[in-house]
């Protein structure tokens, strides 16, 4: 039996979605257009697809029109290059979103620089990173925005608190790490070279796992009391969903816990709806 409560990411990321539903209606209502996404997807990578489908529903469902631009896998570089310059400049697209990974040959980095950081919906290019890194955030990365927000609706105050974040990757272990120390955390980031994971995790009184790998942050390291989120989305052979912390240990220990799927998953995608109403009052309204 599980002692934890379940951080219900679906029914927190269906609120942010209805307060995000209200603001792009006053948002139409005042200029005339709906809030626009532009969602670009290179290439046929199947997960990429289902990705970008679910956000393209998610933008109808809250009144955010979205513009598809689903290009061939062996786009020349020139080309991606040219249509993000042109959506940077299209005055109706308020959020620009690349899915990733982009396929081989083409250099994810350089086509995220290319986003007008203004348009910059994923958070993810430098000079939004940099704001955060300097306390003063603008669009943050959806998916340590989304691991916050849950962690507010659910009154778990972060100040002070003992942190570990597993995973250092740009798009959500850094950005992680950033967010918790702005709520007043005290942060540990682990990755691939970090000595003792396991002393790093039991040390916390909130972890984050963000690796990529299933139950690889294993239950019985968690220490009892603690807040754990489960950013991790594995497949499994049999094709069931699973993240990176052994849950049913982990949920007997853990105070805290988010399910794999129905966590993290659910609350990125708001976090993105609600950045793009961001960028469209902060380019409407200066
Ligand atoms: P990534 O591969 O870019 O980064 C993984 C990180 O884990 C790296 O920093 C690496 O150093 C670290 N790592 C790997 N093995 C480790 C080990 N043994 N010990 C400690 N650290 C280790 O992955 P990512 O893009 O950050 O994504 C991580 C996971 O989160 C994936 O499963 C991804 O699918 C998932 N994800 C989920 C959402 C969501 O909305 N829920 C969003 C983004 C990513």
């Amino acid at each position: 039996m599980s002692k934890a409560a379940i951080l219900d990411g679906k029914a927190v990321a269906a609120r942010v979605r209805a307060e995000v539903r209200v603001r792009a209606a006053g948002f139409t209502a005042a200029h005339g257009r709906a809030p626009g996404l532009a969602v670009v997807k290179v290439g046929s990578d199947p997960a990429s697809a289902v990705y970008v489908r679910n956000k393209r529903l998610a933008c109808d469902e809250a009144g955010i029109e979205s513009f598809a631009f689903d290009l061939p896998d062996h786009i020349a570089r020139a080309a991606l290059v040219a249509q993000v310059k042109a959506l940077n400049d299209a005055p109706e697209v308020d959020g620009i979103l690349v899915q990733l990974p982009l396929p081989n040959g083409l250099d994810a980095n350089e086509i995220m620089d290319l986003v007008d950081p203004a348009k910059d919906v994923d958070g993810f290019h430098p000079y939004n990173t940099g704001l955060l890194a300097q306390k003063r955030p603008r669009l943050r990365p959806c998916t340590p925005f989304g691991v916050i927000r849950l962690a507010q609706e659910y009154g778990i105050g972060l100040t002070g608190l003992r942190a570990t974040v597993v995973g250092a990757s740009n798009i959500v272990g850094r950005p992680m790490a950033l967010e918790l120390m702005l709520a007043g955390a005290t942060v540990t980031v682990c990755h691939t070279r970090t000595r003792d994971l396991q002393s790093e995790v039991e040390r916390a009184e909130l972890v984050v796992a963000a690796v990529g790998k299933p139950g690889m942050v294993r239950g019985a390291w968690i220490r009892p009391g603690a807040a754990v989120f489960d950013v991790g989305i594995n497949r499994t052979e049999a094709g069931r969903l699973v993240g990176d912390v052994e849950y049913a240990v982990a949920a007997e220990r853990a105070a805290w816990i988010t399910p794999v799927p129905g966590g993290i998953g659910p609350m990125t995608i708001a976090m993105l709806l609600s950045n793009t109403v961001d960028a469209a009052e902060r380019r409407a309204h200066g």
